[in-house]
């Protein structure tokens, strides 16, 4: 079993990727550059099945194991940059002023890259190995668009990774949790319709104003009385629009706010209480409602199985005490989400030592985390998938 030393033969080569990357950010699903680039590399492996243009941008490219028939696993890097102005100072600064790699999507590439030559020369393993180059993670949901591309059932693909650098965390080192790891995020919206008109004859009309209030109050009480205690949920109203003059009762209320919830079924309880009890509060007052809930990321959950795996792998790779599986889970979000909706698979944090934050415009990706991402992924395949 090799350890980390192996992989850092490939630092180098794997950095100036990660450099070129860095210097030409690209954003959302306008991946054109670095689709080419990713591209362009995984057939210089002489990787020969690659598939371009899924999510616009997106590529899955196939890998074989020497060691025969076996199940297909799927590692997944994010490609897309940020709309920050980059004030890191480094040589190998972005030349597109407005444009970044401010959360290391740059390095996650280049890792995934290096594992991807590394595994196309060794390939010892059994089944196959689909790398999955991805868009529009920070703010398009490219992972989402993938999966409804069908990527899961066309390619085979029954277990999935993901990779995340980690300022907060030392380099050589892994987190990451078993079950809930990352928040969901939804929205909603309700219009209250009432009856406006005069102010001093509220008696002829619905004010939709006292009902909104009536509303707002009630969404309170969802989470304090309807929902197990020790569960985590978040019910904020944070939109309430009135109202144009002194003396006039308006037709019509809106109001929208954010859930945050750690367990699916407390979306659906969200979703089904916020409309029950803002349609019955408005009906009990002779008004109605139209209602909207709108999912965007759902739960990070780290399957155990995988997590496992995930953890054996990086085990293997630096020894237990560098490996933590109690990382307490947070508010964040994170669109590989949708791929472990599809598919078991499992989400870890790999350590950037202490470099500004994500999304800052000094952060930079640290390539001293090269190998160590790079042996992980050959470790999840020579584990997941151990001829
Ligand atoms: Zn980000
Ligand atoms: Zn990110």
């Amino acid at each position: 079993m090799s350890s980390v030393e192996t992989f850092r033969e490939l630092q180098a080569e794997v950095t100036e990727w990660r450099r070129y990357l860095h210097r030409h950010p690209e954003l959302g699903y306008q991946l054109h550059n670095t689709a080419r680039f990713v591209t362009e590399k995984l057939a210089s492996f002489g990787i020969n099945h690659i598939e371009t243009g899924i999510a616009e941008t997106g590529i899955v490219a196939l890998i074989q194991g020497e060691g025969g028939d076996g199940p297909t696993i799927g590692l997944r890097a994010d490609m897309d940059a940020l709309p920050i102005l980059e004030a890191s100072n480094k040589p190998w600064s972005s030349t597109l002023p407005g444009k970044m790699h401010a959360c290391g999507h740059d390095g996650h590439t280049a890792m995934l890259l290096g594992a991807a030559k590394h595994l196309a020369s060794t390939r010892n393993f059994k089944g196959t190995v689909a790398l999955i180059f991805q868009p529009a993670e920070e703010d398009g949901m490219g992972g989402q668009r993938m999966v409804q591309e069908g990527i899961m059932d066309r390619f085979g693909i029954s277990q999935v990774f993901g990779l995340h650098c980690a300022p907060d965390l030392a380099v050589g080192k892994f987190s990451t949790r078993y079950g809930p790891l990352l928040a969901a995020l939804d929205e909603f919206d309700v219009v209250v319709k009432g009856r406006g008109g005069h102010p001093s004859e509220p008696h002829k009309c619905v004010d939709p104003i006292v009902i909104a209030a009536q509303i707002v109050l009630g969404l309170q009480t969802l989470v304090s009385r309807s929902t197990d205690a020790l569960e985590s949920l978040v019910i904020s109203v944070t939109k309430l629009n009135a109202g144009t003059a002194y003396n006039i009762i308006p037709d019509r209320v809106e109001l929208a706010g954010t859930v945050r919830a750690f367990a699916p079924h407390l979306r659906d309880f969200a979703e089904q209480h916020i409309r029950a009890s803002a349609k019955g509060i408005a009906r009990g007052f002779g008004g109605d409602i139209d209602f909207k809930y709108r999912r965007f990321e759902p739960v990070t959950i780290n399957s155990i199985d995988e997590t496992n795996l995930a953890l054996k792998a990086a085990r293997i790779l630096v020894g237990p005490e560098a490996v933590d599986d109690k990382l307490p889970a947070n508010m964040g979000s994170e669109d590989f989400s949708y791929m472990l909706e599809a598919r078991p698979g499992s989400y870890v944090f790999l350590g950037n030592g202490s470099t500004a934050t994500w999304h800052h415009p000094e952060f930079d990706f640290n390539d001293e985390a090269i190998p160590y991402g790079v042996g992980f992924w050959v470790k999840v395949v020579e584990t997941a998938l151990a001829a």
